[in-house]
């Protein structure tokens, strides 16, 4: 076999699973649920995993497989598996992690059900959590206790674009022998690899950019490959597996990444640009705009600011109805990383079930909308946000 690919564009198209007897170019989907033996011997070594191979789709399955296999390569992890959704891999991350007792610390600023996993699920098993603010970089030694096992963070975070130090969370992290997990899910590995950096495991929602077309749901933990034995073990038992259609969907488009995020990232950037000092505006967030707090630390750990732009505007939640309700080509769906241009109103959807004061914390202000920008032309996107705004005043 050839050397394995390790530029990212051919990595990501030349990563497939074994051809099969029929010889085909594209892979195939393996809709099966389990796989046979050659011999009574071949039985117990696979079941022993002392031998890689197919068993039962619920483990592994050679669409999963070749799924996993290439983004440990984009991601530059030494192991990984997948999940059937982003929420089943953040919770499979921190189970395999965790037990009665242990402490987490995170990022303040997350997914609106990573928080509710932190707040209001894993206390029932006795699991704590301490939250940190983005612009506390103190905070993290001193949250830290003799039982935390997990640091996690989300960079740039969701939806307030919060972005978070991965070096010295990273140095932190081996200094004090946690483990630090990533959620990569809005830079992907080809704007940010949170491994290099320190982290020792990245976890992703792969129905967002990954799919990058709004069909499918699923997941995927990388990383160091003793950590992932063990969220391997929590997954293969309790069973959040990734289905092998969806896993053969997101690996074609992890085909596509690369050129699909360029352009989502242009796009944004044109339209941050365009709409920064608007009179309907009170702020417009994105990365790799000079005036987001954190825009030098942004521009050194990622190769490009993303396909996400926040805008707040003047006028509150009532001007946010009249805004979204006035969009004709943008899409109003809790949905984000499409080629569909998306509006997301946070605080009425995916963050409503935070408290008033929970969503302050995070700058998840009333007036604030998350877009994210789609491949149509950049200039009927920003078209149709200017005559929603005029048509909400
Ligand atoms: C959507 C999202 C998730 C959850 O992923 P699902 O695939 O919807 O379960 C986790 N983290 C971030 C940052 C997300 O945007």
């Amino acid at each position: 076999m050839p050397d394995q690919p390790t530029r990212f564009e051919t990595a990501a198209i030349r990563t497939q699973a074994p051809r099969s007897a029929a010889r085909e170019h594209a892979v195939p989907v393996f809709l099966t649920s389990s796989f046979v033996f050659d011999d009574a011997e071949q039985a117990r070594a696979l079941f022993a995993e002392e031998i890689p191979g197919a068993v039962y789709s619920r483990y592994s399955n050679p669409n999963t497989d070749e799924f996993v296999r290439k983004l440990c390569l984009l991601e530059r992890g030494e192991d990984g598996l997948s999940t059937a959704s982003g929420m089943a891999a953040v919770f499979a991350a921190l189970a395999a992690l965790v037990k009665s007792g242990d402490h987490i610390v995170a990022s303040r600023s997350l997914f609106g059900s990573t928080h509710q996993i932190l707040t209001r699920l894993l206390p029932r098993w006795g699991v704590s959590s301490t939250y940190v603010d983005a612009s506390d970089d103190a905070g993290w030694e001193s949250a830290i206790r003799p039982e935390t096992r997990v640091l996690f963070v989300e960079t740039p975070s969701n939806p307030g674009l919060d972005v978070l130090d991965l070096d010295r969370l990273g140095a932190l992290a081996k200094a004090r022998g946690i483990p630090l997990i990533v959620d990569n899910c809005f830079a992907t590995p080809y704007l940010q690899r949170p491994l290099a950096h320190g982290a020792s495991l990245v976890v992703h929602s792969a129905t967002k950019w990954i799919d990058g077309q709004g069909r499918v749901l699923g997941g995927a933990i990388v990383g160091d490959a003793a950590l992932i034995a063990e969220a391997r073990f929590f997954a293969r038992h309790t069973g959040p597996s990734l289905s092998p259609f969806n896993a053969w969907v997101l690996s074609k488009s992890l085909e596509t990444l690369a050129v699909r995020m360029d352009r989502h990232c242009q796009n944004a950037l044109a339209l941050a640009t365009h709409f920064e000092g608007h009179a309907a505006l009170e702020q417009v967030r994105y990365p790799f705009l000079a005036s987001h707090p954190q825009h030098a630390l942004a521009r050194r750990q990622m190769s490009q600011g993303g396909g996400i732009v926040v805008l707040v505007l003047s006028g509150g939640y009532q001007r946010c109805r009249r805004f979204i309700d006035a969009l004709a080509l943008c899409s109003h769906s809790p949905n984000l990383g499409d080629t569909r241009t998306i509006v997301t109103h946070p605080t009425s959807t995916t963050h409503s079930k935070l408290t008033e004061s929970e969503r302050q914390a995070v700058g998840i202000v009333p007036g604030l909308v998350r877009i994210s920008v789609g491949l149509e032309h950049v200039d009927d996107v920003i078209a149709d946000i200017e005559q929603a705004l005029a048509a909400s005043a």
